[in-house]
């Protein structure tokens, strides 16, 4: 089975603009940001323990499938392989990381990305959805993606995990919030993170986060439920191209 693939190239700011604006946005939501470029930690180390040192190479987004073949009820047949995704972002053997239905590639040797502290959350947004928008308020119509990686390193996180297949159909946001299991977890969370500024026409999914911890918690991050005490730690980087895979052609 050949999923269909469409690609579009997107805009990559400077570091420098790149940094600017996440700062920027951040400050409206967090009382302590810092931005800056570094060269990326060995995120094979812990906590990352990834398979790959760096984010960096030909870092590009991947949007595969979408929500659509999971409501009202499920095509357990939407199986992907990972090798071919590789494949068909024409990068073979790429590191891949992500949250399942969105995943940001990029090859591992160390290099740059930009570095982003953020303590204490003063606004509602979450941290993804904060730096999203302000790229999407500076870039207006240029569509800018980002990938990385970022720790939840105090405080406590909104996140949900799907319990097995749902056998009745799950027609409303409600029926899937009944159906989804809601946690509070601890810190430190590990986060794979994907956003991008604004749709391309693609029905793509704007931003993604699914977390993993070394005691046994994880799944799809909401927001931080502790914003006086929360700290993130993040490693991000723009992407050149984006690919979405096997569109749903009803949504
Ligand atoms: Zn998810």
């Amino acid at each position: 089975m050949a999923a269909s693939v469409e690609k579009s190239a997107l805009h990559v700011p400077s570091l420098e603009e790149f940094c600017q604006v996440l700062r920027d946005g951040l400050k409206s939501n967090f009382a302590e940001v810092q931005v800056s470029v570094v060269d990326c930690p060995d995120l094979t180390q812990a906590p990352y323990t990834f398979a790959a040192a760096g984010l960096c190479g030909n870092p590009r987004i991947a949007d595969v499938g979408g929500v659509p073949y999971l409501v009202p009820l499920p095509q357990t047949d939407k199986i992907y392989n990972l090798l071919n995704i590789a494949e068909e972002v024409e990068l073979p053997n790429a590191f891949i990381l992500g949250a399942g239905a969105a995943s940001f590639k990029a090859v591992g040797v160390n290099a740059e990305v930009v570095e982003v502290r953020s303590c204490r959350r003063t606004g509602p947004s979450n941290f993804v959805t904060c730096m999203r928008e302000a790229l999407g308020k500076h870039f207006g119509a240029k569509p800018v993606g980002v990938g990385g990686t970022f720790l939840i390193q105090k405080g406590k996180a909104k996140i949900h995990v799907m319990p097995d297949f749902s056998s009745c159909p799950l027609n409303s946001d409600e029926d899937v919030n009944n159906w989804l299991k809601f946690f509070d977890m601890n810190s430190p969370l590990i986060c794979q993170s994907v956003f991008v500024s604004r749709d391309l026409g693609f029905d793509l999914r704007l931003e993604h986060t699914h977390c993993f911890s070394h005691h046994g918690e994880g799944g799809h991050y909401h927001y931080d439920t502790t914003p006086d005490t929360v700290e993130y730690l993040g490693y991000f980087l723009p992407a050149e191209y984006l690919y979405r895979i096997d569109r749903p052609m009803k949504t």
